[in-house]
């Protein structure tokens, strides 16, 4: 992969609309072997043959359907370039608007709005199996929501006080990983909080905070040493001094990515924090990290259940 990586990234746009045929995608695909079926998940398949485009064949001998390592994922029937992606999501991560992309890559906005819809989908389970331990650092940050996007009242006025304006965003790290996550509107709660964080902590770790009161729950279901400190005293403190200063880094990082990509809507938040979290977190290196994208490609086989979601509607209507 990461061969198909180095020689296909290249940043002149006719080198990057070359024809399958003429890249060494079939060498790409063929190097990643299916572990299951993609329309029935059982395990029972064999090779069988090759395609026209001289690419692996594997027939499922429990639902005897052929297919192929890219079926149902996002670049199944070519819907979407293996190459094309890879320089597409560099940018994205590299904090390019999808406007600008657009633009640097010739595709419409309405493409690349697409291709940001698949990148949120691969990228989907991405945070779920982060643990962070040791020294763990908390803080929530807060994102000004667009007007359009604040809940209204049931009598359709504003809700009061600027809190209820704003996107809480809980981001923890330690000193490898970080996880983000959307907490909901306005000040953070003890239960939301735990929600957010229970999963993503190892009991027993040390929490480095303020002294929110949002993250008692949290301390002692998980068992946490709480360090807290009282954030007036943290502002009188030199910036390198700051127990929370890597936490507070990570905010400024994130405030200059979506800063970067300013038409999103509040429900793209979950996805934007997603991709957020896998350009900050190892590995670092462009080659590997692209790599680790492009197994959770070939690993997401959504297209297959959007279509038989789609087939058993349209069913539903011929029985009428
Ligand atoms: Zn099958």
């Amino acid at each position: 992969m990461q061969e198909f990586i180095r020689s296909n990234y290249v940043d002149d746009w006719d080198d990057r609309h070359l024809r399958v045929g003429q890249t060494n995608e079939a060498d790409l695909i063929n190097s990643v072997l299916p572990s299951s079926c993609p329309y029935c998940q059982s395990e029972t398949i064999i090779r069988k043959g090759m395609n026209g485009n001289h690419i692996q064949r594997y027939l499922c001998k429990q639902c005897n359907r052929f297919f192929v390592p890219t079926t149902g994922t996002i670049f199944d029937e070519h819907k979407i370039s293996i190459r094309e992606w890879i320089s597409y999501s560099l940018n994205i991560l590299r904090y390019v608007s999808i406007t600008a992309d657009s633009w640097n890559n010739k595709n419409d906005f309405k493409t690349s709005r697409y291709w940001l819809q698949k990148l949120f989908a691969v990228l989907e389970p991405y945070q779920a199996g982060i643990i962070l331990s040791g020294k763990v650092t908390l803080d929530e940050t807060f994102y000004t929501l667009r007007s359009g996007d604040i809940e209204l009242k049931p009598d359709g006025t504003k809700p009061r006080g600027l809190s209820m304006n704003k996107m809480c965003i809980g981001v923890a790290c330690d000193t490898q990983n970080i996880y983000c996550v959307y907490e909901g509107q306005g000040k953070p709660s003890q239960r939301g909080t735990m929600v957010a964080f229970k999963d993503h902590i190892a009991s027993g770790s040390t929490l480095i905070h303020d002294e929110e009161k949002a993250h008692k729950k949290l301390v002692t279901t998980l068992n946490l040493v709480s360090e807290s400190y009282n954030s007036k005293d943290l502002k009188l403190l030199d910036d390198k001094k700051n127990p929370l200063r890597r936490v507070n880094e990570v905010h400024a990082r994130l405030k200059d990515f979506l800063n970067a990509h300013p038409s999103f809507i509040r429900d793209e938040l979950p996805g934007y924090l997603n991709v957020f979290a896998f350009a900050m977190n190892p590995p670092h290196n462009k080659l590997e990290k692209m790599e680790v994208l492009l197994n959770l490609a070939f690993q997401n086989r959504q297209i297959i259940r959007y279509r038989d979601f789609y087939q058993a509607k349209s069913k539903v209507v011929d029985d009428f």
